[in-house]
């Protein structure tokens, strides 16, 4: 879909060593060195997930907050970054705030629910307990 570039069969005219560039490189259109911070969690098959960063970080932004962090914390970095990105595309104006207070809200209906089984429990045991304390035959007092 990009540019329709041959990738002539057989491969014959391929360097040794030279991997396809990583997905951030790609779509930079630079060459993608042995040492690029990108290419380990941006891969040449996930072309979506650069693409969705650096439309809402910048590419220059995600480059800074990789540097800065320590290598093994790039990884839950990207997933971060990805989902929050995905999350601002679709809601523009929520972004992933949005995710957070549609669950809080599910969380508020279902403790909800929750306090009122809890209540129909004590209701019920309270029933239980005062039906057996007090059988139809006298009133079961002593004796
Ligand atoms: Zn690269």
């Amino acid at each position: 879909m990009k540019d329709g570039s041959s990738s002539g069969h057989g491969g014959a005219g391929r360097k040794q060593g030279a991997a396809p560039p990583c997905a951030a490189c790609k779509l930079l259109r630079r060459k993608c060195y042995q040492d690029c911070v990108y290419a380990p969690y941006f891969p040449a098959d996930e072309p979506h997930k650069f693409a969705s960063v650096h439309k809402v970080f910048g590419a220059s932004n995600v480059n800074k907050m990789l540097q800065e962090l320590p290598e093994h914390q790039r990884g839950d970095a990207v997933s971060s970054m990805v989902y929050e990105a995905n999350a601002r595309i679709r809601d523009p104006v929520y972004g992933c705030v949005g995710a957070i207070s549609s669950l809080q809200q599910q969380i508020d209906v279902l403790q909800a629910q929750l306090a009122v089984s809890q209540a129909e429990v004590v209701r019920m045991r309270m029933h239980q307990y005062s039906s057996s304390n007090q059988s139809p035959e006298g009133h079961g007092w002593g004796l």
